[in-house]
């Protein structure tokens, strides 16, 4: 409303605004509580002129400088003091306002609060220093002595102390649209409680049979509870002008005490400023209380809202208490309704017995080492239905290091889990495949070269022997030619067969191409390889004069794997003896040179 009028109405209404309380301020004080040294005990047009300094556009500020003077110096004379006197006041007055101004605006900026215990503590060393100042050009001003210094300046800095904070922040609450977000029963809880802050001072002070005079202190903390920082204000200035208003007129427990009525005014300013400070700090405090617990009620919200949608429970083990907390998504992927009571032990025996053991083993380890640890088991939920959960978390540490509380997070992967597994079999199946010789079920060339590289690899590590023997159907054009491809086929499938079958577990046959064979015989000395080479050869004459099919034999070459060979010169020496057993009349083994 004040922003947009014109720079002139604008400072009017600041003179006017100035003049006018502090006039009837200041001739109130000298009315009601000026003392034997002419001075008043109370000086609230200090406080009231240095809230409004906080308050107004700096522009307008030459104009309530102005009409400060003006009412001060009216005030005075109208209270008695002589038109210089009043005027060294008046000057007295403006200095401390100015110090006051400048000290405020050095340690806050624009904005005083008094919402933080902090700046209620530099706006008393403001208003102390400008006192002080104050108090030293009225002294030097009037001529007058200590006693002087004192009182004005105690008179000063308790009207500033006790004035300025309740009106900046009435107006800042009545400014901003604070108001308008409060609700009618707010309104009207308001409204009770300050009439019941007046009524209660009202009752206190009107009388001096009983000492009462810190009941209105409960009725401005009760105020300052409810209704915060304004409720403190607010309070402050009905307890602040009628318990003045009543002492000053000899009434209530203060003037009963029947001390100077200096005494009875520092008594009184003691009083209100203590109540100041006790009324300020509490409200602030309990704004930003309530503050970080509305905020840590939406954070805690939007935690479980996020463990809701990203399917991440948490959970939290007390190592001293031995209980555990589960979040509501916990509970979800335990398959429970969200805050059914669970123990420790309850949660462990959640794990399928076969992985419980693992799950207790990696904590137990982490609370040792107190390093961050991730599991992964199978539970059985509340329905029977078993589910794959991955936790991870960390342990929490007290202040000398030692492990207090396990907290962790809890997700079920049991779809990941079942992918990983379904991925497995088919990559294992696609390699069986790409491994594997359709004809006879054998490995096929590729598979065979690379055990053979494997293999050759760890003989020449660790100085086993091994030997290779390639073999080779006899004959073989014939058998088709006579009896067809698919019986040709069938003859290369028993030769495989057979050659597998006289073998050992750790020796291998692999189909090489066409109707060839590599065995691969690990540990085998020469002779030993030889007699096995034999027994290959025997069992395919055998099985062919036995069976009912062609008769098939093979020729065998073999080779024993020599230091530092490859597995190409291997093979290569190999094949060389297969071709000499060829010639040399078949059905025959031939050791290669
Ligand atoms: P040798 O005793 O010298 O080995 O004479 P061979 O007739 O067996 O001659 P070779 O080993 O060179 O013959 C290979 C033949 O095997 C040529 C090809 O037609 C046949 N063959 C290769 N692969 C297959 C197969 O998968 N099935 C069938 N039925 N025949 C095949
Ligand atoms: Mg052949
Ligand atoms: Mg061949």
């Amino acid at each position: 409303m004040i922003r947009s009028l014109s720079p002139r109405v604008e400072a009017v209404f600041w003179f006017l605004l100035t003049a006018t309380g502090y006039y009837l301020l200041a001739s109130l004080s000298l009315y009601a509580t000026k003392g034997a040294d002419n001075i008043a005990a109370v000086w609230p047009p200090s406080g009231y002129f240095l809230a409004l300094l906080l308050l107004m556009p700096d522009r307008v500020r030459y104009a309530a400088f102005a009409a400060m003077a003006l009412a001060s110096v009216g005030a005075n004379i109208s209270g008695g003091v002589s038109p210089l006197t009043a005027t060294a006041y008046t000057v007295a007055n403006a200095v401390e306002a100015t110090i006051a101004l400048l000290l405020i605006r050095r340690f806050e900026g624009a904005e005083m609060s008094f919402m933080a215990p902090r700046a209620v503590g530099r706006f008393c060393v403001a208003t102390l220093s400008a006192s002080a100042a104050s108090a030293v050009v009225a002294t030097a001003l009037t001529a007058n002595g200590p006693d002087f210094f004192l009182s004005w300046m105690t008179t000063v800095a308790l009207g500033m102390l006790i004035v300025t904070p309740p009106i900046v922040m009435l107006a800042r609450i009545v400014g901003s649209n604070a108001l308008h977000n409060v609700s009618t029963a707010m309104k009207i809880e308001a409204v009770g409680l300050l009439t019941m802050a007046a009524f209660v001072t009202g009752a206190s002070f009107a009388q001096s049979e009983f000492p009462v005079t810190f009941l209105p202190c409960v009725a401005v903390i009760v105020a300052s509870y409810r209704l915060g920082p304004f409720g403190a204000a607010a309070g402050m200035l009905i307890v602040a002008a009628i318990a003045s208003l009543l002492t000053a007129q000899g009434q209530g427990p203060i003037a009963a005490m029947n001390y100077s009525q200096k005494v009875e005014v520092l008594f009184l300013q003691f009083y209100l400023v203590t109540m100041l400070f006790i009324a300020l700090p509490l409200a602030a405090l309990l704004v930003v209380q309530r503050r970080l617990a509305k905020r840590l009620e939406q954070s805690n919200r939007w935690l479980l809202q996020a463990e809701a949608a990203a399917l991440v429970g948490h959970w939290r083990v007390d190592l001293k208490a031995w209980t555990i907390q589960w979040s509501d998504q916990t509970y979800r992927v335990h398959g429970l309704e969200p805050g059914v009571p669970v123990d420790v032990d309850y949660s462990v025996a959640q794990y399928l017995p076969e992985d419980r053991a693992k799950v207790q083993k990696v904590l137990t380890e982490a609370v040792r080492t107190g390093e961050p640890f991730v599991y992964q088991g199978r539970i059985k939920r509340a329905d029977g239905g078993i589910r794959h959960v991955r936790s991870h978390g960390s342990i929490e540490k007290g202040r000398r290091g030692k492990a207090v509380a396990i907290f962790g997070t809890v997700q079920d992967v049991t779809e990941t889990v079942e992918n990983a597994r379904i991925l497995e079999s088919a990559r294992s199946a696609a390699e069986r495949v790409a491994n594997t010789d359709m004809l006879t079920g054998l490995p096929n060339r590729r598979h065979t070269l690379a055990i053979l590289d494997q293999v050759l690899c760890e003989a020449r590590q660790q100085g086993t022997p091994l030997a290779v023997a390639i073999f080779d159907i006899d004959h073989f054009k014939q058998i088709n030619d006579s009896h067809g491809h698919a019986t040709g086929d069938d003859v290369i499938r028993r030769v495989g067969q057979r050659a597998k079958a006289s073998l050992r577990e750790e020796d291998l046959v692999g189909r090489f191409g066409g109707e060839e064979f590599v065995c691969i015989l690990r540990g085998r000395s020469a002779l030993s390889a030889e007699l096995v080479a034999e027994r290959v050869r025997k069992a395919v004459q055998t099985d062919s004069e036995s069976g009912d099919g062609p008769g098939a034999t093979i020729s065998i070459g073999l080779a024993i794997f020599a230091d530092e060979e490859t597995p190409q010169d291997l093979l290569q020496r190999a094949d060389k003896a297969l071709y000499m057993a060829k010639r040399g009349g078949r059905n025959r083994l031939q050791m290669a040179a």
